[in-house]
Parts: structure tokens; sequence; C-alpha cells
């Protein structure tokens, strides 16, 4: 028997090159608007976005000074700011620490809650503003989610936040939005929708619905991040990676993540590591240490990638060729190569247990000796190590 499953996504998906013009589409006459946005997208939206949504008599304040990982004393002050403006509707057009900012900004900026109770209690009341998301990155995912991250930096974790709240009632995808992206920002934040969506397929909770959108994410990632890290302007290769990145964060509501993205959250939260990169390094090494458990699907997924030969050796060579990616694509592949020392290892093992949002959904349970020896293969970049214990 199939099991349930509930699927929330926003209320209209907007996807192509070009269509952030439909943004008028989902904005009333007069509204008052705060628009979150990348610095480095400042004047262009002030260009490009903001005369369109001024002709329909809005009014707009831009936030553009979003800091990437989003600390959490940082939400308090946009609040601060944007409740003055009392806005109709929130929207943000950036990667995912600024759409994560708008979602937040969107559900506190006429509430009685504060930062902290958000964060604390992992609870959000209700949302009476408008969210629209326009992401500018091929990765989180979040402008579909109903998730937002953020950096404590005073317990030096990531926390994510999850709530139908959170998910917002438009999202456009343009890819053309992603165009400026430099090869590292591209390779970093493909590599972090690969993770979600090889997540999600292995998944302790997987779901056949889901499956879908997890398979045809790595399919496109796989087969186009190279050409995007590679030529920037490829549009085929920008809108599969838009597409991928989508599709990865269609997963993210309905199964979610697993140890990847825990052992991932000391690593950023610490060590102040790109969040894709920070995924793309321990990847490799969480799907090694998942093997046993999961290794007909990768079986599965190295024949939908178009390998017609080879037996359960499939498997370890589709682990091989997800490093190889991200080796390619000039993303370090060892946690030494972040400026992680091995002395660091326990204690992120001891927080990363602490993930059990996410850690309860990985497909073989997570000890604490095991977590060690991830980071451990993951420090020293030892991927065929089938029993788990170090060796080759
Ligand atoms: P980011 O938003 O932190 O951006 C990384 C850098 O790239 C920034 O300097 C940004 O200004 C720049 N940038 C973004 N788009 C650009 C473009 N088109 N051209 C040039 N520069 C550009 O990176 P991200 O990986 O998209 O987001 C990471 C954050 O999202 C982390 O905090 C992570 O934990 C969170 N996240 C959220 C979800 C979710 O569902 N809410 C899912 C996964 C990750």
């Amino acid at each position: 028997m199939i099991a349930n499953i509930r699927l929330q996504m926003p209320g209209c998906i907007d996807f192509g090159a070009g269509r952030r013009s439909s943004i008028i589409d989902y904005i009333g006459t007069s509204e008052r608007i705060c628009l979150v946005c990348d610095p480095f997208l400042r004047n262009r939206v002030a260009d490009d976005i903001v005369p369109a949504l001024s002709d329909k008599g809005a009014e707009v304040v831009i936030i553009s000074d979003v800091i990437p990982e989003l600390p959490v004393d940082y939400i308090g002050a946009v609040v601060d700011t944007a409740s003055r403006h009392k806005p109709d509707t929130v929207i943000g057009i950036g990667g995912g620490s600024t759409i994560d900012c708008a979602k937040l900004l969107a559900v506190l900026v006429k509430s009685s809650q504060n930062t902290y109770d958000v964060i604390n209690t992992g609870t959000v009341g209700e949302r009476t503003v408008k969210l629209v998301t326009l992401p500018t990155t091929a990765g989180t995912g979040s402008e579909v989610t109903p998730i937002a991250v953020v950096t404590d930096d005073e317990k030096k974790v990531k926390k994510g936040i999850v709530s139908p709240c959170l998910i917002p009632d438009a999202a456009i995808i343009d890819a053309e939005l992603t165009v400026s992206m430099p090869p590292h920002v591209t390779a970093a934040t493909g590599v972090d929708a690969l993770t979600h969506c090889i997540e999600a397929y292995t998944n302790r909770y997987a779901h056949p619905v889901v499956d879908g959108f997890a398979r045809e994410g790595i399919r496109l990632i796989m087969n186009f991040i190279e050409r995007a890290v590679n030529d920037g302007a490829d549009m085929e290769a920008r809108s599969s990676m838009s597409l991928g990145s989508l599709y990865g964060g269609l997963c993210l509501g309905p199964v979610n993540t697993a140890a990847v993205h825990a052992l991932a959250y000391p690593v950023g939260g610490e060590f102040k590591v790109p969040h894709g990169v920070a995924n793309s390094v321990l990847l490799p090494y969480v799907m090694q240490f998942n093997l046993s458990s999961c290794g007909d699907k990768y079986v599965s997924l190295a024949r939908f990638l178009g390998t017609e030969h080879g037996g359960e050796e499939l498997a370890q060579d589709f682990i091989h060729r997800v490093r190889e990616i991200s080796r390619r694509c000039g993303i370090p592949v060892t946690l030494k190569e972040l400026g992680i020392t091995e002395s660091d290892i326990p204690w992120m093992a001891n927080a990363a247990v602490g993930v059990t949002r996410l850690m309860n959904n990985n497909p073989r349970p997570v000890t604490e000796d095991d977590a060690e020896r991830i980071y451990r293969n993951a420090y020293r970049g030892i991927l065929d190590d089938i029993h788990g214990d170090g060796k080759k």
C-alpha cells in the first residue's frame, strides 16, 4: 500500500526565462511592498522590477543588505525596518539566504512573535502578509519550501524553522536571474540541489510521488551542472539547473533531507562554509555510509542516468561519479581543504546527531561514533570504506 502524503506548495509556480515580468500579476493595486533582495541585485531590481510595481501604484521599500547564511540577529533588524512600512506584500529576490529572510520577514512583520520566539520554539503563528519569491541561485529550492534556515552565531549551528506559513503564495523561477552567478556559486548551489534530490530519494520516508521529482532533479543536475559552471550564459544549462533546483525544493516539504544536511550544519555554523559547499563535501561520504541501506537505489539512479551495463558495482561507481562532479566543478572534496582540523570532529559529531529533525530521516541510523567516522572519512577523502571502519 502507498503511504499517506500531503503535498503543500505555492498556489502558483511560474517557471520560464523572462517570467520575472509576471510579478505584477501577483500584486494588487496600490499595495505597500517590502522587496528583499541580494546586494548585487539592487540596481537591477530598481531599474527592472520596481518601475513595473510602481506602475500599479505600489509603494516599494527595498532591503538589500542581506547577510549570506542569515544570522539570527540580522532578521530582527530587518523586521524593525520593515514594520515601519506596514507592508501588504513581501517579495524575496535572491539566493536562499535572501528568500529565507523574506519568508521570516513576512511571518514576523505583523506578528506579536519576535525572531527568538520563532527560532527557539520552531513554531510560527500565522502569516497575514502576501509572500512572493524569485530565486537567483539554482540550489536551495527555498522559493517553494515551508522552511527557513538561520545561523545561530552564539551556538555556532544552523537552525531550520518549518511551517506551512513559510510557503510562498507564488514562486517565479526565471533562469535569466541566475546567469550572473559566478562559477563557484553555480557549482556549490547546484550540488546543494543535487543533495536535496538524493537525500529525498534515499530517505527513510521516501515516497513515490516525491521520487519522481527527485529522480528528474538528479538527472537534470548531473547532466547540466558542468555546462552551467563552464558557461554561465548557456541558457539550456541554466534553465535545466533551475528546474532541477525546483524539483529539489518540492522534495523538501513532504520528505526533506537527512544526514548530509545534519552533518553540514556544524560545518556552516562554526566555519562559515557556504551551505552548498558543506553539503557537497559531505554528500559522497554519507552516501558511502548509507550504501548498505540504499545501494539498490544508487543502482537504479545509475541506470536512470543511462548506464546499461554493470551490476551491484554500479552503486559504488555512482558515489564516485557524484564526488567527481564536485571535483570537476572546482568544489573542495575534503573537510581538510576547508581548514577544519581533526580535533574539531568530536564536537561537530555531537552537534550533528542533535539535529534529529534531519538525522531521523536517514536510511541508516547514525550514532555519534558513526558521525565521527563519516567526518574522518570526509576529512581524509576515504570513499571506498565499505565497512565504515576508516579502512579501504
Ligand atoms: P546565498 O543566498 O547565501 O548566496 C550566496 C552568494 O551568492 C551571496 O553572496 C549572494 O549575494 C550571491 N548570489 C546569489 N545569486 C546570485 C546571482 N544570480 N549572481 C551573482 N551572485 C549571486 O546562497 P544559497 O546557496 O542560494 O542559499 C544558502 C542559504 O539557504 C543557507 O542559509 C541555507 O541553509 C539556506 N537553505 C534554505 C532552504 C530552504 O528550504 N529554506 C533549503 C536549503 C538551503
